[in-house]
């Protein structure tokens, strides 16, 4: 009989995706689920960037290209950075792979060994810690403060460094949360990272979904000495609703973009030669077009936190990114309906699926037991149903 590498035993598979195969699972038996544990917008990807992958596939770009993504690409890239976030970066500091999630992936195998630590803010995003955890290093998880709109302090940060700690994940806007760092609170974690040599991961995927004209900062634009500590992750998939597209990248120094490479080399080879193209016609086409799904994400993020805080037992902060909120639902615990009794936000998660055929992701599943996430990246019109199944659904519990 086959036996498995250990390491597979060291991670879980992504509680969100399981979450969303439960509710297909569902659906498929023919229950009318309404899916608020997605992790992707609901629109379509704009025609202008698939006409710019017909283009590719019509004219036979569809061989292999440099591993680490095309010039093209990466001259997109780098005007990106430098239109929107004052950032400057060359050629051969730039990798592109198959998704953000890819290059913290690499990232971590080229930065990572075992005896190191990694601080993650908790809620953190799933992922984070296990593919830390893939490294041999060791997840260390900061817990953050609801009173503090989940973002962590510098003395918290100060309080989890130690003599092994090699780096820190600042991903802002935030999944789950929504919470968004401001430039001066960055400038003050600058200072502690800055102080204790750490690198700082700075995941940016959700920097366009941001709401209010809140302004977005990456640390090494808030304090530049940090850029030789810098990874820049960022990607198309959230801002352009290219998730399946599978193309994310990574700013950093020279050498660990060579390292990045190398291992991307040995495993994946280049992203698709199609998706890179879509990705240069949507980092240099029209950027408007961001604009209208920011607008109705907006909409739907007023509907959904006024409306769970109207709903008893519930308490929402008010998200200023990304589109996902992640409310309070502890003082439903040890409420019962019959037979189920809420205990935590697996069982609350359960009750929600089993009773209001909503489903939403557990907040244990990013750290946090008090809380559930629930993604208003579908229509208004399921967003508006769903959430009075779970007003009823809790009417029910008592
Ligand atoms: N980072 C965060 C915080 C995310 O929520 C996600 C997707 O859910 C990713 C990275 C990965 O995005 P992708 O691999 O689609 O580029």
């Amino acid at each position: 009989i086959m036996k498995l590498a250990s390491r597979v035993s060291m991670i879980k598979p992504s509680p969100t995706l399981v979450i969303t195969a439960k509710a297909g699972a569902l659906r498929a038996e023919g229950r009318d689920i309404i899916d608020f544990g997605a992790g992707e917008p609901d629109f379509n990807t704009p025609d202008h960037i698939k006409m710019a992958a017909i283009h590719a596939v019509e004219s036979n770009f569809t061989r292999y290209t440099p591993v680490g993504g095309i010039d093209e690409l990466k001259d997109a890239i780098i005007g990106k950075l430098k239109r929107d976030n004052y950032l400057s970066y060359r050629r051969s500091e730039i990798i592109v792979s198959c998704g953000a999630k890819h290059t913290l992936f690499n990232l971590s195998q080229a930065l990572f060994d075992e005896g190191d630590e990694v601080i993650i803010p908790s809620p953190y995003w799933v992922s984070y810690p296990d593919i830390v955890l893939l490294t041999g290093a060791r997840p260390v998880i900061v817990e953050t403060r609801e009173e503090n709109g989940f973002k962590m302090t510098p003395a918290e940060l100060e309080a989890a460094i130690t003599k092994n700690s090699k780096a820190v994940i600042i991903n802002s806007p935030s999944n789950p949360t929504g919470c968004v760092y401001s430039k001066e609170e960055l400038a003050a974690l600058a200072e502690v990272v800055l102080h204790h040599q750490l690198i700082v991961v700075s995941d940016d995927i959700y920097e366009k979904i941001i709401y209010d004209d809140f302004p977005f900062w990456n640390i090494t634009a808030v304090n530049p000495s940090l850029k030789d500590l810098t990874v820049v992750v960022n990607g198309i998939s959230k801002a352009y609703a290219m998730t399946g597209w599978r193309i994310g990248y990574a700013a950093a120094p020279e050498f660990l973009i060579a390292a990045m490479a190398k291992i991307q080399s040995q495993s994946t080879s280049n992203p698709s030669s199609i998706s890179q193209k879509a990705a240069v016609e949507a980092l240099t086409g029209d950027q408007q077009i961001i604009a209208g799904m920011v607008a109705e994400f907006q909409k739907r993020r007023d509907y959904v936190v006024s409306t769970l805080e109207s709903f008893d037992g519930i308490s929402c902060l008010e998200p200023q990114g990304a589109f996902y909120v992640f409310p309070n639902v502890e003082s439903l615990y040890g409420l019962r309906c019959g037979n189920k009794k809420i205990l935590d936000s697996t069982t609350l998660a359960e009750y929600l699926l089993d009773e209001a055929e909503v489903a939403v992701v557990p907040g244990i599943a990013f750290g946090n037991d008090r809380h559930i996430r629930i993604s208003y990246a579908t229509s208004m019109a399921l967003i508006e149903k769903g959430l009075e199944r779970i007003r009823m659904a809790l009417k029910r519990l008592s």
